[in-house]
């Protein structure tokens, strides 16, 4: 497999490319930083050196592009072949954030989620998890924030992950500063744990989803091993650490998880933390039974969180129609 110039010290740059020379391999950084992956287009390398250099620098394609109002899916083609997704979402004015993929597939199988079903294929590496901001910045807008919210669960893959966040980070690069850039787990307790010790104002969310522990390890494969309690916990020391909100997701699944008796068990699994409930209406994937709540049964469910003092917010899905929304994302093309 090809490895991605993406993420790459400037020695090891060298001496892939065979430069002799630094400042040669920070001028193609710079280029790639601002998109430019053909040599031949990178002016201030020498002429010899741009004839040189032939391939592209980027290992992923597009090979698919879906667009609605509001988001953007592309689908890429990894250098052995396989294909990962990511998404640009826009908020309607000048605000967009890429929805990056962490892994080919997923291992944890969640009942509710379209990746889940494709198990897992692989971890991502560092370079291709940034080559998937590149490709949607080379849309045309410039992007302010990140959500690892893709396909895959990122506290998996914990080192390649934190990789790319460094490079993003990194001000000699894309410079995008730790608080907006937000990882979702599905509360991978140990990896949150090693997430505090590295002390970093990095988002979290966490696919609660119910706070029922018998429902979540009927849903949810990973709460059949770390249980609300560890979790909480394991939140609760986050926050300590951080002393930052956390978003809590909480995909809305008809008659399942929209009670007054779930609203009560969110509400105790609540206190002590400082959270958002976003909740997220289940998006439609063909063979699965769930349904979709009716408006008029989220509206049961808010007034019930409203009744208990829970902050929530609704999260209107975007990119539904190019099944680019949340748990949709699991590639069909072949
Ligand atoms: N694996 C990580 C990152 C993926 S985020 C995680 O689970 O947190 C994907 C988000 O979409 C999660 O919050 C998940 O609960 C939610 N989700 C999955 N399938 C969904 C569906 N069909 N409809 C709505 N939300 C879904
Ligand atoms: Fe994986 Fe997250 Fe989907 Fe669960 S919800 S299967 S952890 S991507």
């Amino acid at each position: 497999m090809r490895k991605s110039l993406y993420g790459m010290k400037l020695e090891e740059m060298m001496e892939e490319l065979g430069f002799e020379k630094k400042f040669q391999a920070r001028i193609v950084r710079d280029n790639l930083i601002k998109g430019v992956t053909d040599f031949s287009k990178m002016t201030s390398l020498s002429k010899k050196d741009r004839e040189r250099l032939t391939r592209d620098a980027m290992t992923t394609t597009v090979i698919e592009k879906q667009e609605s109002e509001s988001a953007v899916k592309l689908a890429l083609r990894l250098s052995d072949g396989l294909i990962v997704e990511c998404v640009r979402l826009s908020d309607g004015k000048d605000r967009y954030t890429a929805c990056l993929s962490s892994q080919v597939g997923c291992a944890m199988g969640c009942a509710f989620c379209k990746t889940g079903t494709m198990g897992l294929k692989r971890n991502l590496e560092e370079g291709e998890i940034i080559e998937q901001f590149v490709h949607l910045e080379k849309l045309g807008e410039k992007i302010s924030h990140i959500v690892f919210m893709g396909m895959g669960e990122p506290l998996n893959n914990f080192s390649s992950l934190m990789e790319a966040i460094q490079t993003f980070h990194d001000r000699e690069q894309f410079d995008i500063s730790y608080r907006k850039i937000t990882i979702s787990t599905s509360g991978y307790v140990p990896g949150i744990h090693k997430l505090c010790e590295l002390e970093l104002p990095l988002k979290l969310a966490v696919s609660l989803v119910t706070a029922d522990d018998e429902k979540r390890s009927r849903l949810m494969r990973i709460n059949r091993t770390y249980p609300l309690g560890e979790l909480k916990k394991a939140l609760i020391s986050f926050q300590r650490r951080e002393n930052k909100r956390i978003t809590l997701e909480y995909c809305m699944l008809s008659s399942y998880n929209t009670g007054e008796e779930d609203a009560e068990k969110l509400r105790k699994f609540l206190s002590g933390l400082d959270a958002l409930v976003n909740l997220i209406p289940w998006n439609p994937i063909e063979g699965m039974d769930f349904k979709t709540p009716t408006d008029e049964e989220i509206r049961a469910f808010t007034n019930e969180l409203r009744k208990r003092n829970i902050n929530y917010s609704i999260r209107r899905s975007k990119g539904r129609d190019i099944s680019g929304a949340c748990g949709q994302l699991a590639s069909n093309i072949e």
